[in-house]
């Protein structure tokens, strides 16, 4: 047992001592909850005391959120989490904003040990808690994290989280949807949307990149989808470092992901196994024909329709694939290319 772990549990021994509840590994959130050991105490990575918050605190500083999430947060996507199941136990991701929330707009840095010294009240035994990292990444909380980048920001270390504030969502979450793409100045508007920050790897414009500290960053206009017109709806702020090396291969998404490819030519810089793979899943969807063959057929059918128009049957909005054309492929791009194969 660590000295960290004797201290929490003294903590806890003396919490139950005072408050002469009856405790076991086995007793749910629920009834724990309603003993409300307002008192129970965890230590931080510092050493220091910390006291866990009551029923009541936890339900007011949840309150407080609720409310900042309607006025500021709801139009911009982020997504408030109940605080209880329909079972009455509490809602783990709720607790861990309301735990990062505590005292706002005064909050701490919260480290993942306290976190998770916190979320055993309710489930004893509980291990890794993710729920910090989720809720910026999947559901939009500003929340910065010292194991993401964003933290070399901010004074925040590996395995500690912060809650920035609650106005704001998680540069870049659903950015693309607070912009107004038909306003002239929508380019400056999805930077700030942004953060002023690459979409892909996080650098802030006119401050050092984070993978080339001696390069300031630039952000251009990357492509969402290559295949599709540069202008509103298919762009994302790029750092000249991700947006160069990235050309044309890649379909990103509006947070900088990669979600497919755009040019068949990085299938060239896979490996033998993984192009195989590619042939043999190719090979079975098209049954082994010419692709020549496929096209003419595409061609025709495509020239079968406009001669004779379908009025009564409109046309699905997205062709079935096997009956699209393929794209033609530009031979522009040399062999000897720098940029990592990210799939
Ligand atoms: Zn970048």
């Amino acid at each position: 047992m660590t000295t960290r772990a004797k201290k929490w549990a003294l903590g806890l021994a003396a919490a139950l001592f005072c408050t002469g509840a009856a405790w076991s590994q086995e007793t749910s959130s629920q009834t724990l909850a309603a003993g409300d050991l307002a008192a129970l105490a965890g230590s931080t990575t510092d050493g220091s005391q910390v006291a866990f918050p009551s029923d009541a605190e936890i339900q007011q500083t949840y309150d407080l959120i609720a409310d900042y999430h309607a006025k500021h947060l709801a139009e911009l996507g982020v997504k408030l989490p109940q605080l209880r199941k329909s079972n009455g136990d509490y809602v783990l991701s709720a607790l861990t904003l309301v735990y990062l929330a505590r005292g706002y707009p005064d909050v701490k840095t919260v480290s993942k040990s306290e976190l998770t010294q916190f979320m055993r009240q309710y489930v004893p035994g509980i291990n890794d808690v993710q729920q910090a990292r989720h809720l910026a990444a999947q559901s939009g909380w500003y929340i910065l994290s010292g194991t993401r980048k964003d933290g070399r920001d901010m004074e925040i270390q590996p395995g500690e989280y912060r809650l920035i504030n609650l106005e704001a969502a998680y540069p870049g979450f659903n950015s693309q949807r607070r912009v107004d793409l038909s306003s002239p100045d929508y380019w400056e508007q999805l930077k700030a949307a942004y953060g002023y920050r690459c979409a892909c790897c996080g650098s802030k414009e006119g401050e050092p990149n984070f993978n080339w500290p001696d390069t300031t960053t630039v952000l251009q206009k990357g492509h969402m989808d290559p295949s599709q017109a540069l202008g509103p709806g298919n762009l994302i702020p790029q750092c000249v470092k991700c947006n160069q090396p990235a050309r044309d291969f890649w379909v990103f998404d509006d947070k900088g992901r990669v979600v497919a490819v755009a040019n068949p030519q990085v299938i060239d810089r896979s490996s033998e196994s993984i192009q195989f793979r590619i042939y043999e899943k190719l090979y079975r969807k098209y049954g082994g024909r010419d692709p020549l063959e496929i096209e003419e057929a595409a061609a025709a059918a495509a020239e079968a329709e406009e001669t004779e128009p379908a009025e009564e049957t409109p046309e699905p909005e997205i062709a079935p694939e096997s009956e699209a054309p393929a794209a033609p492929i530009e031979e522009t791009i040399s062999d000897e290319l720098d940029a990592p194969i990210l799939f």
